[in-house]
């Protein structure tokens, strides 16, 4: 038997379940995946749940329902590389495996400031983005809410929560001299007048020093403040950060043109958790998901895998809001609608596939 185990239903594991199950198996191979939740997530949508704008039915998928899958519903808490086996929190259950997947994403890069764990609210995953949205929604009229960070996720979470609570005070600290330093500077400026005219407000340059229970303390001020949403980094999730394997900087595993761990060619790794010369997304693990099915189904028939080709990225869109947002396609900036209309368009068919 050819036991092939995959770790995570995410953008990344849930392609390559998706694109396996479209063939052939040969009749030895057992698959099984690991989630903690019973449900894939989607992710992009997690701002949502934080504002409170969406059911949270309306952003998770049932897996496939297919005999040739079992399913493990559990919390991972070791990948024991060495011998081939993942243990579980609050469980003697073990699983062996002879191929893995690992496709675990990433989590909050605290980046060592103090307070932060212990008084930030997050979304970067199911429970603590429903956890925001409490957080966020439970607010008394006028509230003080401060975003920290102003990459996508932290632009999609403030203008979200300002379309969903108009009495709320948002501030959004923001790094850098423009928000979102990774797009073109007509997007910055959009992005920037539109928090203007809807009264969020945005501060360059910050250096949050530390966080308390009420408040955040940035270059030497300390603003009072109900409700801290970090989304100022991330890093990949701490049980790939922990493996034996060789990292790159940001502590992603390096893989050989298979996605293969070179010290374990039995190990393949996905989405955020992987080395690549691209910034992590949802589009960029579900393309790596489709090629790593390739790899496993020729590996799987005792084939030779033909080499991956070159991933082609589509470009990113985001929201600002229902009726608003940007994006880059085509290495075009665009902005209002249009992008928006587009990002819900390929939501439905994300849902859909
Ligand atoms: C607010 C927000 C907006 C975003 N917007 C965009 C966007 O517009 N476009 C885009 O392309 N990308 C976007 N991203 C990034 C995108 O969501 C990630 O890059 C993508 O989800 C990575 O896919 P993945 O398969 O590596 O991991 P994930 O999709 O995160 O999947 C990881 C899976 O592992 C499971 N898991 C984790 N730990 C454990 C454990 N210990 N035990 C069991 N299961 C576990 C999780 O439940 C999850 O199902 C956004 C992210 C956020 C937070």
């Amino acid at each position: 038997m050819k036991r092939l185990v995959i770790l995570g239903g995410g953008y990344g594991g849930i392609k390559i379940l998706l694109s396996l199950l479209d063939h052939q198996l040969p009749e030895d191979v057992h698959i099984t995946l690991v989630d903690r939740n019973p449900y894939h997530s989607l992710k992009t949508e997690f701002f949502t749940i934080a504002a409170g704008t969406v059911a949270e039915r309306d952003v998770r998928l049932d897996f496939p329902d297919d005999n040739r899958i079992n399913y493990v519903y559990k919390e991972i808490n070791k990948i024991d590389s060495e011998n081939q086996k993942i243990t579980f929190e609050n469980s003697t259950e073990v699983i062996s495996y002879d191929y893995l997947v690992i496709g675990l994403g990433c989590e909050d890069n605290y980046h060592g400031v103090e307070g932060v764990e212990e008084f930030t609210e997050s979304v970067q995953t199911f429970a603590k983005a429903r956890h925001t949205g409490l957080a966020v929604g439970n607010l008394k009229a006028y509230g003080k809410v401060s975003i920290v960070g102003a990459g996508l996720s932290g632009i999609e979470v403030a203008s979200e929560i300002r379309e969903s609570r108009p009495d709320l005070n948002i501030r959004l600290l923001d790094r850098g001299a423009s928000v979102l330093k990774a797009f073109d500077s007509k997007i910055q400026d959009y992005v920037a007048e539109w928090f203007i005219a809807n009264d969020v407000d945005v501060l360059h340059h910050a250096n949050v020093e530390y966080v308390e229970k009420d408040g955040v303390c940035n270059n030497g001020v300390c603003y009072v403040n109900d409700v801290t949403i970090w989304t100022a980094g991330v890093q990949p999730h701490h049980l790939v950060r922990e493996l034996p394997f060789t990292k790159d900087r940001q502590e992603k595993i390096v893989l050989n043109d298979y996605y293969q761990v070179p010290e374990s060619p039995n190990v393949y790794v996905v989405g955020d958790c992987a080395s690549s010369e691209f910034s992590p997304s949802g589009q960029l693990a579900g393309q790596q998901g489709e090629q790593i099915a390739e790899v496993l189904l020729a590996v799987l028939q005792d084939k030779k895998p033909k080499k991956p080709k070159e991933i082609k990225l589509k470009g990113t869109l985001g929201s600002l809001g229902k009726s608003d947002g940007f994006g880059n396609m085509m290495q075009m900036p665009i902005t209002g609608l249009v992008p928006r209309i587009a990002k819900s368009g390929v939501l439905w068919l994300n849902k859909r596939h």
